[in-house]
């Protein structure tokens, strides 16, 4: 059925899309002001009031501004879909952290020693308890380098069994890239080697007072040392870098070894956790980059749909006896739509897959 909006639906529509962009751009104080300045009818006033209450009631789950509760006691801070810059201060993957009764856990600290102050400031809004543990996903810069900022903690620093010797062969360039990419943002930054790693065939529990987390370390996927983190307590996996959502997925490790570490993930559909010795239902899943998926399966899919399409379409051109740049040129194009920042990184994926699937 045809819907007819009159002129007063208008009128509220069109007033709430200002409100709505008020509340983007100002403070509260302001946009009170604001409000108080425009004569609406008595309909739009109470569409404000409600709008005000509901804003209100969505950032009564904020930390200090940055962090969001997307279960009872865990912190997610999204990171923007840009390249490093000044400008972004390299806050580009998510973040985030998890209290327990006794303790906090931290899950990757950014690209600097900056983010990482920030990412202890907006724990401390929240909680005065001990942060015991800093985790950390995997190698990459915008994941690892803010690791020192919670040294005054003295937490463990967890990761996969790769992940100290893969950060310490890319010291030097991973400081130097940031410092070149971020500037100021990148001052003081540090890298800290983990404490403690964990093995791809054992995992790890950490207890956190009432609250589980256990640590599952891949065979290579994304990079050579992938981890996850799940909560036990809500169901929660946070896959980082495992997938990506909206972002387009970048290959530093093995595109067949990632389509399996998808395939394992989509076939069970719960984690093996030592703690209940049972295979426990994922409720949501945190990506390394986008907003966090409760439709999990389908946000694994298109990215293994994407991966398979260059293995698939990169075979037929070896098998043809065709060269690297000629994948370069062909291969995935289909996708370009389906992703944001394709072109910057859609390349870097064919060649490294071309690579891969040469030796197959
Ligand atoms: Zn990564």
């Amino acid at each position: 059925m045809k819907q007819v909006k009159t002129t007063r639906q208008y009128g509220i529509f069109i007033n709430f899309r200002k409100i709505y962009a008020n509340l983007l751009s100002l403070d509260t104080s302001l946009l009170f002001q604001k409000i108080l300045k425009i004569q609406y009818s008595q309909t739009c006033v109470m569409f404000s009031l409600a709008l005000i209450l509901l804003t209100t009631s969505a950032t009564g789950v904020m930390a200090g501004g940055g962090f969001q509760q997307i279960a009872p006691g865990l912190y997610f801070s999204s990171g923007v879909h840009q390249d490093f810059s000044k400008s972004n201060k390299g806050q580009i993957a998510n973040t985030g952290f998890i209290v327990g009764s006794e303790r906090v856990a931290i899950i990757d600290t950014g690209s600097s020693y900056q983010q990482g102050l920030r990412i202890r400031e907006h724990v401390r809004a929240v909680t005065d308890l001990p942060i015991d543990y800093v985790i950390v996903t995997h190698m990459h810069p915008d994941h690892a380098l803010g690791t020192s900022a919670f040294s005054k903690d003295s937490p463990q620093v967890i990761g996969h069994q790769n992940l100290a010797d893969a950060l310490a062969r890319r010291e030097s360039t991973y400081l130097n890239n940031m410092k070149r990419l971020l500037g100021d943002s990148a001052k003081d930054t540090q890298l800290v080697i983990p404490s403690k790693s964990v093995t791809t065939t054992e995992g790890m529990s950490l207890n956190l007072g009432d609250r589980w987390l256990y640590l599952t370390a891949y065979p290579t996927a994304h990079t050579n040392n992938d981890l996850s983190v799940f909560d036990t307590k809500t169901g929660t996996l946070w896959l980082s870098d495992l997938l990506f959502v909206e972002r387009i997925p970048v290959i530093d490790g093995s595109l067949l070894g990632w389509l399996k570490v998808m395939d394992g993930l989509m076939a069970s559909g719960c984690i093996n956790t030592q703690h209940n010795r049972q295979c426990q239902p994922i409720v949501q899943v945190v990506p390394g980059h986008g907003p966090v998926v409760t439709a999990w399966q389908s946000a694994l899919a298109k990215q293994h749909h994407y991966l398979e399409e260059i293995a698939n379409q990169i075979r037929r051109i070896i098998s043809k006896g065709g060269t690297i740049s000629q994948a370069v040129k062909s291969v995935g194009l289909d996708e370009q739509g389906n992703w944001l920042l394709f072109n910057e990184y859609h390349g870097r994926n064919v060649t490294a897959a071309f690579a891969e699937l040469e030796w197959e």
